[in-house]
């Protein structure tokens, strides 16, 4: 990471406001390079050799100067079987369109002290009703996932499963850089299919 690029991320203080931050979308860039080239480092099952076949993706809530860095999701073929590699991601949640920072920081509830949230969602043109169904997974389905009930022992004391996902994002310490990123690198499992 280059000085400047360093120094800008310092002066970074809320996590909603990483995405407005492209410097953070080219921090998630690379991890996601590093996650995708061990991957594609290592054979298949089969013994076949991976090759590089991504899908396309529309990515919103994504700042323009790193869409060019978006619009795949990558992911590998074996030449001998075909199967589907694809490597864990911070930069996606699943398959929503929307990049995996913004399922975290806008769907956070709402209060007086950070009114800054809404407005923001309405800037990157996040519909209420989408922020309603993130809302709705992280309260009814992130606590049924094998990440969750693999993970959730690790943290003392428990994590208040009622006010996700603030109360997950206030387990990860540090500058907000720093603790999104291993959140979302935490979170990375549920990028695919386990
Ligand atoms: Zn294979």
């Amino acid at each position: 990471m280059g000085e400047s690029l360093s120094t800008k991320i310092e002066t970074i203080k809320v996590c909603h406001t990483l995405l407005q931050r492209p410097e953070f979308f080219q921090l998630l860039v690379q991890i996601d390079t590093e996650l995708a080239t061990q991957m594609h480092a290592s054979a298949c099952q089969c013994g076949g050799v991976l090759h590089r076949a991504n899908y396309a993706r529309k990515p919103k809530a994504c700042p323009e100067e790193v869409l060019g860095d978006f619009v795949s999701r990558w992911s590998f073929c074996c030449n001998l079987c075909r199967k589907r590699s694809t490597p864990m991601s911070v930069r996606f949640l699943g398959r929503r369109v929307y990049v995996a920072l913004a399922v975290v920081v806008l769907a956070v509830s709402r209060n007086k002290t950070n009114a800054a949230i809404a407005q923001l969602a309405q800037t990157l043109e996040v519909p209420e009703r989408t922020i309603a169904r993130w809302r709705q997974w992280w309260l009814q389905c992130f606590g049924t996932t094998a990440l969750w009930q693999a993970q959730c022992g690790r943290f003392m004391p428990s994590v208040e499963m009622t006010e996700l996902p603030q109360s997950l994002m206030a387990r990860f310490t540090g500058a907000a850089h720093e603790a999104m990123g291993r959140l979302l690198m935490f979170l990375s499992p549920l990028s695919v299919r386990i």
